[in-house]
């Protein structure tokens, strides 16, 4: 077809700002067709652009050739009309749009460009598969929804920016071509070409650069940065994903907490969503026990409690022959409605999920049990605070028996706990609560000991400072050592992480130590670093907010995929522009570098 030139025609509107008032105004639009309706005579055409849609009447009575020429455009054709706006008539008024009070008698019609059929139609419910929704993603973006998720996020990121530029915060940029950072994910690495056989490593977050900042003086500094993790990708992750990086020297974490809490509420402000300061905050060990999980979400109630088995039945409870030694209840209220099969694949869950032991006790039914269970329950529902009106509650017990697993026995309770919580809540549909929970989680221990490799490992990174009280017991009794760690928490996602950090050479020392890293070892990983903190170092701390988590969290959206522009898949592929992807030998040649495997499917 023959197309179009837009010549020096400049638009007068948006294609979602026509009102009444325009009425009789001359107006030149510009944009893609949404839909045609061919009603034989008149031609309609929506004309979308990313402010919305306008109706434009293609009548020959005013125009053939503009009739003529909407014959032949079809969805997704690039326009430009020039026409009248007129007002509708009352039944013609569509109020499921924007513009629907008007329409414009299009004079001209300019082709700008045609477009292929596209592979799904572009609107904002789609049920289109997300691998095709990523093969063409540019198609994709036109939905509305990723139109406004996107701009959102544009938002989201003026309002980090204004916020923490007015608390003294500097934006420096940190390279993207490292070494190896703390956070103990797997590095994706950057061969160098005039170094052959060496890597630059691409950082898994700016950590060592923003303490380096620290002690350059800078006082406070984020970044809007990207972050780039080789990891086993779980459902949510992304290989690149972007953190709102924050440092301050002399810091109070109270300080820091106000300054991130006031950011929430503006974030959350944008779209229309109260924010409840200050944000409630919960122990590492209190959350592990009573939920199971150290990213609570704390806006419904199941929450289990932790039962000393009464002394009289402790040699007899056993499973496999082994004595329970963990146990835990939780009450679940009106749970007695909950089906006997249903209750039975949550054992079976359950004890996939790492239990060794679970009863599901409907309160009316327990006098049928064996006397045994009498006991336990009767210690349960004390413990719980029963008080015998909830004839229509459920008791779910649930414990760890000692056996030789990899995992500590605390721990698997734990993780079987938290799933046993979620299906239960899923069950009742509490778990979607309208309000917004935001938690910190404080007081994580310092380390965590790994079964399988019989040693320490730092829980969040080896740079993170102990608690001051706790410094004495760092060799003899680093299992009970907190960290001033802490991790914000919203409705159960962890939004973001941080943490006061060491700021002298001898507790560094000391850390490294309890980690096994022999000073050589250390001096190996972070050398550079270790020296710098020889050079006056102040105290500093600070924490790293998920941005693309927090801009899903506040578009409502499940995944945050749906909040970046050019995601990869689960298993870290980029569907559109095929990455990643094969390189020329040549290539290879010049950095030195030969391909020992055969390459595998992506
Ligand atoms: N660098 C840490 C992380 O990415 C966050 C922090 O400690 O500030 O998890």
């Amino acid at each position: 077809m023959k197309l179009d030139l837009l010549g020096d025609r400049q638009r007068t509107h948006y294609c979602g700002e026509l009102r009444k008032e325009h009425a009789g105004q001359t107006v030149f639009l510009a944009g893609w067709v949404d839909v045609r309706r061919d009603l034989g005579n008149l031609i309609f055409l929506d004309v979308r652009d990313h402010t919305g849609r306008t109706q434009i009447v293609c009548n020959p009575a005013i125009s053939s050739a503009v009739h003529d020429r909407a014959d032949e455009v079809r969805p997704e054709y690039v326009v430009g009309v020039e026409g009248e706006v007129v007002a509708r008539g009352p039944g013609t008024v569509n109020p499921q749009l924007a513009t629907g009070e008007v329409e414009v008698m299009a004079r001209a019609l300019l082709v700008l460009n045609e477009a292929k059929t596209p592979p799904f139609p572009i609107e904002d419910e789609t049920k289109t598969s997300e691998e095709t929704r990523l093969r063409y993603r540019y198609l994709d973006l036109r939905r509305g929804r990723m139109q406004r998720n996107l701009r959102l996020r544009h938002g989201s990121s003026q309002v980090v920016r204004a916020h923490l530029g007015e608390q003294g915060f500097q934006e420096i940029e940190t390279p993207f071509m490292t070494r190896s950072t703390p956070e103990g994910a797997r590095d994706y690495l950057v061969p160098s070409r005039l170094h052959h056989g060496y890597f630059y490593a691409l950082p898994q977050s700016p950590q060592l650069f923003k303490q380096l900042l620290m002690i350059g003086g800078f006082d406070r500094y984020y970044q809007i940065v990207r972050c780039f993790r080789d990891e086993d990708l779980r459902a949510d992750r992304q290989p690149e994903f972007t953190q709102i990086d924050i440092e301050m020297a002399f810091p109070q974490r109270d300080v820091l907490f106000d300054i991130i809490e006031r950011l929430m509420e503006k974030l959350f402000a944008l779209v229309d969503v109260k924010v409840e300061r200050p944000f409630a905050r919960m122990a590492y060990d209190e959350a592990m026990e009573k939920y199971g999980s150290d990213k609570p979400h704390t806006g419904f109630g199941l929450e289990w409690k932790k039962i000393n088995i009464p002394s009289t039945i402790a040699p007899r409870l056993t499973t496999q022959n082994q004595p329970v030694k963990y146990l835990k209840a939780m009450r679940v209220p009106g749970g007695a409605s909950i089906s006997n099969s249903w209750l039975g694949k949550l054992e079976e869950h359950a004890i996939a999920g790492g239990a060794d032991f679970v009863r599901t006790v409907k309160v009316a039914k327990i006098g049928a049990q064996l006397q045994i269970m009498r006991e336990l329950f009767q210690e349960a529902t004390r413990t719980l605070g029963m008080t015998g009106n909830d004839s229509g509650d459920l008791v779910v017990l649930l414990g760890t028996a000692e056996s030789s697993g990899e995992i500590s026995l605390s721990r698997r309770l734990a993780e079987a706990s938290n799933e046993v919580r979620w299906e239960l809540a899923d069950k009742l549909g509490v778990d979607k609560p309208s309000t917004r929970n935001f938690l910190w989680v404080v007081d994580f221990p310092m380390f965590d000991y790994d079964e399988k490799e019989k040693r320490f490992a730092a829980m969040h990174h080896p740079f993170t400072s102990p608690r001051e009280e706790d410094l004495e017991k760092l060799e003899s009794d680093p299992g009970a050592v907190k960290a001033l760690a802490y991790d914000l928490v919203l409705n159960g996602s962890e939004i973001g992480g941080g943490s006061i950090r060491i700021h002298r050479q001898d507790i560094q020392r000391r850390v490294f130590k309890v980690l096994g890293l022999s000073d050589e070892q250390a001096r190996e990983r972070f050398g550079f670093f270790l020296e710098a903190l020889e050079y006056g170092t102040p105290p500093h701390g600070g924490i790293a907010l998920g941005h693309d988590r927090i801009n899903a969290l506040m578009a409502g959206e499940s995944s945050i995929r749906e909040v970046i522009a050019f995601p990869k898949t689960a298993s870290a592929v980029d569907l559109m522009c095929e990455s990643p992807a094969g390189v020329d030998p040549e290539q290879l040649d010049e950095l030195g570098l030969r391909i020992a495997t055969e390459p595998t499917e992506g």
